[in-house]
Order: C-alpha cells, then sequence, then structure tokens
C-alpha cells in the first residue's frame, strides 16, 4: 500500500463528476475525500488537504466564498471547476495566485496534470524528497537524514516531520497536526502533538540539524532554516 503521496479534498455536487474525480486522484495515489455541498471550512481543513478542487457553484452557496474562508486559516492551493459561462470569465479574472481552474467538461487526465503542476510548485512540493537546509525526509522509504546521515525517528515523529516539511515557511496549526497523526479518531491527549515537537527539536537539534520549529502561540508550528544570529 505506502502512503498517499497527498492529500486532496473534492467539493462538487454532481455525484457522477464527484466520483470520476475521487477514483482518477485515488488511482494516483493521492489520499482523496468528497464533499457534495459547501462543507464548513473546518471540515475542510480537517483531513489536512495539501489541496483542494472546488466548484464554483455549490447548492447552498458559491464556491469562492468558501475559498475565501479557507485561505483565512490555512493557504491552501484550490483548483476551481466552472461551467462554461460567464463564471469562466470571473475565475479567470480572479487573482489566481498558486490556484488554476478548469471549465467543464474537462478531462481527468487534464485535472491530475494541473494538480500535479501546482503541487510541484516551489513550497508545495510533491515528491517523495523533501529538503530544508541540511535535513532531508525520504517519504517513500520515511527516513530522515541529517547531512545524509539517517536518523531514528518513530512512525509519528515522521508524520509530524514531513507535516512542518512540506508546509515549510507556512504556519501549521497544531489542529492540522493533531489529524494528521492521529486521525479523525479524536482519542489525542491534549499535550501529545507538544511531546512529539518537542522530541523532534531534540534529535533535530543532537544531530546538527540547520532548521528550527518555531511555535506560534496558539496557532501552531512553522518549520524554517536556523537563521543565523
Ligand atoms: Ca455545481
Amino acid at each position: 500500500m505506502g502512503e498517499p503521496i497527498g492529500r486532496v479534498v473534492v467539493i462538487e455536487d454532481e455525484r457522477p463528476v464527484r466520483d470520476a474525480v475521487l477514483a482518477a486522484l485515488r488511482a494516483e495515489r493521492f489520499a482523496a475525500t468528497g464533499f457534495e455541498d459547501l462543507p464548513r471550512p473546518a471540515d475542510v481543513l480537517g483531513v489536512a488537504p495539501d489541496l483542494a478542487i472546488l466548484d464554483v457553484l455549490l447548492p447552498s452557496g458559491s464556491g469562492f466564498a468558501l475559498a475565501r474562508s479557507l485561505r483565512e486559516q490555512h493557504e491552501l492551493p484550490i483548483i476551481f471547476l466552472t461551467a462554461r459561462d460567464a463564471v469562466a470569465d470571473r475565475v479567470a479574472g480572479l487573482e489566481l495566485g498558486a490556484d488554476d481552474y478548469l471549465v467543464k467538461p474537462f478531462a481527468l487526465e487534464e485535472l491530475v496534470a494541473r494538480l500535479e503542476a501546482l503541487l510541484r510548485r516551489p513550497g508545495q512540493l510533491l515528491g517523495r524528497s523533501l529538503a530544508l537546509a541540511n535535513l532531508v525526509f525520504d517519504t517513500e522509504s520515511r527516513q530522515a537524514f541529517i547531512d545524509d546521515k539517517p536518523q531514528t525517528l518513530s512512525a509519528r515523529e515522521g508524520a509530524v516531520l514531513e507535516l512542518l516539511m512540506r508546509r515549510k515557511g507556512r504556519v501549521v496549526s497544531k489542529k492540522l497536526v493533531e489529524d494528521q497523526i492521529f486521525g479523525l479518531s479524536g482519542e489525542v491527549a491534549s499535550n501529545a502533538v507538544e511531546v512529539y515537537v518537542h522530541r523532534l527539536r531534540k534529535q533535530l537539534a543532537e544531530h546538527g540539524a540547520k532548521v528550527e520549529i518555531h511555535t506560534v502561540r496558539g496557532v501552531g508550528y512553522i518549520m524554517a532554516e536556523e537563521k543565523l544570529a
């Protein structure tokens, strides 16, 4: 089986489209979660997505509004899906920034290609090797290296490290870390994330990794290259 290569949420009310997109993503080894109508932002962010595929017209409202509230909490690349009408022009006129859009009907191969292109941009690294300063994490072997020396990490320490490295330079909420490493079971000791982050910091410092995990009080963590005083 192996770890998914990325997590994607698909928010689309047309069931055949949603099911086809989910199947195509899973075939490419993405973990994919579908929603059929405007979900709460917390439900989307709860699966710690690397990218969202978002239909613009949903039964209870606009995908743009959802995109804005997601962005307030977490920088997330989005591929908008639009019908072939004025909406397409509105999307095209947006400051797309980290985003992209596709006009329906679209080919699944095209969607997957766009998604992989977005995830390969700097800071959205898709691929087996994540690097920050002298620290490298191989997402297939689940092995971390500092100056090419293999490190001993538990599976959960590795999962926390991967999450922070995939989002290096960006805030990762404590809730995301919790969901990612413990799933959605809800049976998590309140200080569990702190414990894993503490262990990681210790290991990284002891083995000379030139990186830092900063605490953003009340929010979460951010991983960055060590700044020399
Ligand atoms: Ca729709």
